[in-house]
């Protein structure tokens, strides 16, 4: 099979650079290598969808700026056939909440935050009180709100951006990449199980957590493992007023969810791997105290599911890696180690990517900083907002 570009991953950030590369109709023949088009073990249809711009870097606040406007037209933009792609776009707001000794970060977050032209509220204990009633303000020395920030359903958006990008003329091809044959100057093709082989120009990994074995094939050393996180859904018997997003410093965040919430605390004991297993205390030993201690109502919870999902992290800095395999093999772009921010950061890394690949460099926001070139002289490049 023979194709200009070979996008190996095909969920969120896979899909979005398809799309965007479609898009532009000059990107002559795309076609996206996916193994498993039901996304069992995808990070994306398990993720909270959340989009928010309460970042430190300036570059993740542009990044995230972008996605909240994209998805919020996404319905209609990703419509094909006249067919909408709803994607449950809900603006209800995030809440960062300092609860451990992070405030002087969060206020200098927040300046940079407002300079961006985000809508950001800082709040002492006593505001928060009187805007979120069902808040404990206990150990909070400041919070900052988002209002309109928002979530999506991550799955839905994987979905229309699949169907958009193939309706544009990108072809999904069902596979898995064993092997990637290169020579000294480039990478020439991709193996699937199946004995089919693609060549390409240009080769693009979006394996999420899975992009270290990729990069592997062809000596390319990428510092991303996966780290599992166990989300639960939950109800609450107590009426409680329409909340944000939370996330605290004590590493709480849940947000509300249908009839219920969904989010949880994350195990940072638990070293970097492959785990789907669900815990049978982690909810009641540590999720459902720390919900009770910042929300006194949901000491009535009930646990209904819980799943995990891998966050694809940077062991060098937490930050995305983007761009051309930079004294490699150049003809190799990555677009990997999204740790918790791959639905907010697909649209702008679909574009960016699309524009290096079609016009040979970034074009409307330079994502340089993320390069591979930081990996290699061992410059960490980190956010330092709540991650
Ligand atoms: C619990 C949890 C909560 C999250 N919450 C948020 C949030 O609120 N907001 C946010 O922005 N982000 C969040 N994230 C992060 C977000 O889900 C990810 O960053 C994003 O989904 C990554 O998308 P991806 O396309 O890179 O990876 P994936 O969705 O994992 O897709 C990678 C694909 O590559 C395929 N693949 C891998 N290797 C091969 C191969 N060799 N051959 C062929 N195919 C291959 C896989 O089958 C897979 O489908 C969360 C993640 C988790 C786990």
């Amino acid at each position: 099979m023979r194709a200009d570009v070979a996008i190996v991953g095909g969920g969120i950030v896979g899909s979005s650079i398809a799309y965007h590369l479609a898009r532009t109709g000059r990107a002559g023949d795309v076609v996206v290598v996916e193994r498993d088009p039901t996304y069992e073990h995808a990070a994306t249809p398990r993720s909270n969808g959340g989009i928010r711009r309460l970042f430190s870097l300036p570059e993740n606040i542009e990044m995230a700026s972008h996605g909240l406007a994209f998805y919020r037209d996404f319905a209609d933009e990703m419509a094909v056939d006249g067919e909408r792609a709803e994607i449950e776009f809900r603006s209800q707001g995030y809440l960062f909440i300092s609860d451990a000794g992070g405030a002087a970060q969060m206020e200098e977050n927040f300046a940079l935050q407002e300079r961006m032209g985000v809508e950001v509220e800082l709040l002492t204990p006593g505001a928060l009180a009187a805007r979120f009633p069902s808040v404990s303000p206990r150990g909070v020395d400041l919070a900052v709100l988002s209002e309109h920030d928002a979530w999506i359903d991550p799955h839905a958006a994987l979905m229309g951006f699949r169907r958009k990008a193939r309706s544009l003329g990108a072809r999904y091809v069902t596979g898995e990449v064993i092997g990637l044959d290169a020579d000294s100057v480039a990478v020439r093709a991709a193996r699937l199980r199946d004995g089919t082989t693609v060549t390409a120009d240009t080769f693009v990994n979006a394996c999420g957590a899975w992009c270290a074995a990729l990069g592997a094939m062809v000596g390319l050393d990428i510092p991303v493992e996966p780290m599992s996180r166990e989300s639960c859904f939950f109800t609450c018997a107590d009426p409680i007023e329409p909340l944000p997003l939370i996330k605290t410093e004590t590493d709480l965040a849940f947000r509300p969810e249908g009839a219920g919430y969904a989010g949880g605390v994350p195990d940072w004991s638990e070293p970097a791997g492959w785990n789907f297993d669900i815990s049978p205390t982690w909810f009641e030993e540590v999720v459902w105290p720390a919900l009770a201690r910042r929300i006194p109502a949901m000491e009535r919870v009930r646990l209904e599911r819980s799943w995990r999902g891998h966050y694809a992290r940077s062991a060098l800095d937490y930050s995305p890696i983007l761009g051309r395999w930079e004294g490699g093999l150049e003809n190799l772009v990555l677009a990997n180690g999204f740790s918790g921010h791959g639905i907010m950061h697909a649209p702008a890394t679909g574009r960016g990517i699309a524009e290096l690949i079609v016009d040979g460099d970034w074009q409307t926001l330079d994502l340089s900083c993320f390069s591979y070139r930081r990996i290699r002289e061992g410059r960490p490049y980190r956010e330092r907002g709540i991650v």
